[in-house]
């Protein structure tokens, strides 16, 4: 298999959809670690390469592939990542790593067993302020935090009724995104308390959720999603310290500390960066896969009340 850092990787991708098109096929392209080889959709192909209606074709009949890269839904992901550990593949899955916690834990250890690489991706980890914003938080005692993060599902989710389908996970989507910064800069584990979650009357999953979480010695965590928000869009988060008080807005993008804003690292870009983090994984002969904002989510709706809403159509 090769390995160097001079040999890219063969990588086979799966679901061409919104997030294939927009972030990883350009991302791919641009990569000096992995070479497109092939494609897996049930309706879609990618010029340049060969192409297949299944991940099991694209590993029984495609040219030899050393990755793939899943970017289907969460729902019926764990089957395609091990489909492709069976087959001796490197697994690069999008967020959330899947439909519940329990079908992708145990997958940890099969890559593990394999002597393979299993990535369970969080592109929000990879925006230019998270890396600061964690450095800073590090020594801080943290008093109470504020997640807000509204967006607007036609702008961002066209048309995508799977979103809100059993195991869309509704406004987590998104929300699980936030998720995945504060478990990546908050010095301790988040736990949840309870919280109102909107689900339309004409829909399985929330369009809207208000959750209230803690850290370890009770400071409070507010989570406020919203899917119907138009205009200006809302992706911060607010902690406040026994030092000052910090905001990561634009999605991680940008940190401010008292209102001035802080010196982040390079904008490499989110896709860029989890493509290269794969890489140094596979390279480097090790996983990564955290489940804790996939874990949240899951008790979230676990705790929460749920109220029915107006129906939601795009
Ligand atoms: P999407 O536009 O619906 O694309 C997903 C593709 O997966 C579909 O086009 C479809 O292609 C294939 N697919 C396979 N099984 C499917 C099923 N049961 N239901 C629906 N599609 C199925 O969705 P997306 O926005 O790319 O999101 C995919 C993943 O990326 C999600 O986990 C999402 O959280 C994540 N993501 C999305 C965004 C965003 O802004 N949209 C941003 C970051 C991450 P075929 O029909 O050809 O098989």
């Amino acid at each position: 298999m090769p390995q160097s850092p001079e040999t890219p990787l063969r990588l086979g991708i799966v679901g061409i959809g919104k997030i294939a098109r927009d972030q990883h096929l350009p991302s791919i392209a641009a990569s000096p670690d992995f070479t497109l080889v092939a494609a897996a959709s049930r309706h879609a192909t990618v010029d340049g390469c060969a192409n297949f209606p299944t991940i099991e074709a694209m590993l029984a009949d495609g040219p030899t592939i050393d990755a793939v890269s899943i970017c289907t839904p969460p729902h019926g992901r764990d089957r395609m990542v091990r489909a492709a550990l069976a087959a001796g593949k490197h697994v690069m899955i999008e967020k959330p790593p899947g439909a519940t916690v329990a079908e992708i834990a145990p997958l940890r250890h099969h890559a593990e067993a394999a002597g393979l690489t299993l990535f369970a991706s969080w592109h929000s980890r990879e925006a230019a302020g998270v890396d600061a914003a964690r450095a800073w938080l590090a020594d801080r005692t943290i008093r109470r935090a504020a997640i807000t993060w509204r967006e607007d599902i036609r702008v961002w989710h066209p048309g995508q009724d799977w979103i809100l389908e059993a195991g869309g996970f509704g406004v987590f989507d998104p929300g699980i995104n936030a998720l995945s910064i504060a478990t990546a800069i908050l010095p301790l584990d988040l736990c949840v308390d309870g919280g109102t979650i909107a689900v339309p009357e004409n829909r399985a999953s929330p369009i809207a959720a208000r959750i209230a979480m803690r850290l370890p010695g009770g400071a409070p965590v507010s989570l406020d999603l919203d899917f119907l928000q138009t205009g200006q869009q809302s992706w911060n988060i607010e902690v406040e310290t026994d030092a000052g008080t910090l905001v990561l807005t634009e999605g991680g993008k940008r940190l401010f500390v008292d209102g001035a804003e802080q010196a982040t690292g390079p904008d490499a870009g989110e896709y860029p960066r989890l493509y290269r983090r794969f890489a140094t994984l596979i390279r480097g002969g090790r996983s990564d896969v955290d489940l804790r904002p996939l874990q949240l989510v899951a008790d979230a709706f676990l705790v929460s009340r749920q109220e029915r809403v107006a129906p939601f159509d795009f």
